[in-house]
């Protein structure tokens, strides 16, 4: 099959992309912070467009301010409407934090975003302002997940302070599910260790019910703990093609001290084996027996799931880090990872992928970065892949093919409780591995001319 890419190297259009807009990633990343209001410095078009597809996958109102910028604005410019909007968030919502991410169009006109926060901080010098964190977003050079990380950076940069070292440990979760972002929390209690993740929207966009609405809602990394992580004894920060990178984490042990330890996304044993490792060494304590026992229960469940999980053809695609640590964990249970895929180009997947699955796949993995999912059908055509993991946007090719989704990461709008879904540490690789195990069962009764009843 020939896309028409290969007859005219011109020909960069894309055609259903593999990755979401970059300031959507930047208001995930704010609404981790509490009292925060995530801000955008554009049209209104872009934030009802972030906001549906945050909504349709946490399940969850999401409020996200905007400059609401029109034709004129593209002429002149749209500091008076990033002013109004700003006093407006103050009055209207209270918020202690304002999130300022910039759009396509204003980083193409070129407004001096961080000139005009400190214009008008200026301009507002009698009244209580809250903190305004920018970050330049510009959506037609990087991914969400690359927003959210400079969302993240630009965070710790604008207000992380030094002073007398405490013992709290500073974790980076990277663009995880609340479900996860609880799992860490609940890890670093049992160590006995006293964390500071960021952010952290395990509240805010899975919350409770309320009776009112709440403006803000409540949860969110304290802002207090934010100006104290140069000061924690150390930052652990999740991701592999992330690591080689600028990231929060670098700069807070170049700028404060604050011991830096690198570590990829716990999935699977391994790389979760790594992650506790750490936490032992941090903690001074061996790994409490409750996350042990759940251990020993996994690795029971990977000779259990191995007959029905074995010679697997898996297609993997979605954010790289998550993609990354899905295939250490496919290569660790006997399915092939045969196509690995991301829209994000951040130039380490490849090697990465290397680290995590070398000594256990016979075969490396084909591995496109920067890729769409017209790219990523025409590779995966060839492979007659048995299962997709990924989210929500690979579904027309799972049912093209006949084959299962498994549905993993973000976007997850087709199916309920993707915010619920846990993908890390022991406990996640377990329910990981049960989903995958049942998608195969599933398959083979729907294909075979008889059906089993019991397999
Ligand atoms: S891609 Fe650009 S124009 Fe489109 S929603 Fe994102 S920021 Fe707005």
């Amino acid at each position: 099959m020939d896309n028409g890419k290969n007859q005219d190297p011109a020909y960069i259009s894309t055609t259903n992309a593999c990755k979401l807009c970059k300031p959507l990633g930047a208001c995930l990343a704010f609404r981790g912070i509490e009292g925060a209001v995530p801000f955008l410095h554009g049209s209104q078009g872009c934030a009802t467009y972030m906001r549906r597809y945050v909504i349709s996958h946490f399940r969850e109102p999401m409020d996200i301010a905007s400059s609401s910028l029109g034709e004129k604005h593209a002429v002149y410019g749209g500091g008076p409407n990033l002013k109004q909007g700003l006093l407006n968030v103050m009055t209207k919502y209270g918020a202690r934090l304002i999130g300022v991410a910039t759009t396509c169009l204003t980083e193409t006109i070129g407004d001096d975003v961080p000139g005009l926060v400190r214009e008008f901080s200026r301009e507002q010098e009698a009244a209580a302002l809250p903190e305004i964190v920018t970050v330049s977003t510009p959506s037609y050079s990087g991914t969400h997940m690359e927003g959210f990380h400079a969302a993240v950076k630009a965070v710790v940069e604008q207000l992380a302070q030094g002073g007398e070292p405490t013992g709290a440990v500073n974790l980076l979760p990277g663009l995880v599910s609340p479900a996860d972002i609880r799992y860490l929390s609940e890890v670093l209690a049992d160590f006995g260790l006293q964390g500071i993740i960021l952010p952290d929207f395990s509240e805010t966009l899975d919350g409770p019910a309320q009776m009112d609405y709440e403006k803000i809602p409540a949860g969110g990394t304290p802002l207090t703990a934010i100006k104290a992580m140069g000061t924690s004894r150390a930052t652990l920060e999740l991701g592999r093609t992330l690591c080689s990178q600028e990231t929060a984490g670098r700069f807070l042990e170049n700028r404060f001290g604050v011991p830096w330890h690198p570590l990829g996304m716990p999935i699977g044993l391994r790389e979760t084996d790594r992650f506790f490792q750490r936490l032992e060494d941090l903690s001074g304590r061996p790994t409490p027996e409750k996350h042990a026992q759940e251990r020993g229960r996994l690795l029971d469940a990977y000779v259990d799931g191995h007959k029905y999980l074995f010679n697997q053809r898996a297609v993997v695609y979605g954010e790289e880090d998550l993609v990354v640590g899905l295939a250490a964990f496919l290569a660790e249970i006997g399915v092939k990872p045969v196509l690995c895929a991301s829209g994000g180009g951040g130039g380490h997947f490849q090697k990465a992928l290397e680290e995590v699955t070398a000594d256990l796949l016979p075969e490396p993995p084909v591995v496109r970065e920067g890729v769409d999912f017209y790219e990523i059908a025409q590779e995966a055509e060839a492979l007659a892949p048995d299962l997709l993991i990924g989210h929500s946007k690979g579904y027309h090719l799972a049912r093209r093919w006949q084959v299962p989704l498994v549905r993993v990461g973000f976007p997850i709008h087709d199916r309920f409780g993707g915010q619920r879904l846990l993908h890390l540490g022991y406990r996640g690789a377990q329910q990981l591995l049960d989903r995958l195990v049942n998608a195969v069962i599933q398959r083979k009764q729907e294909t075979s001319p008889v059906g089993y009843g019991y397999i």
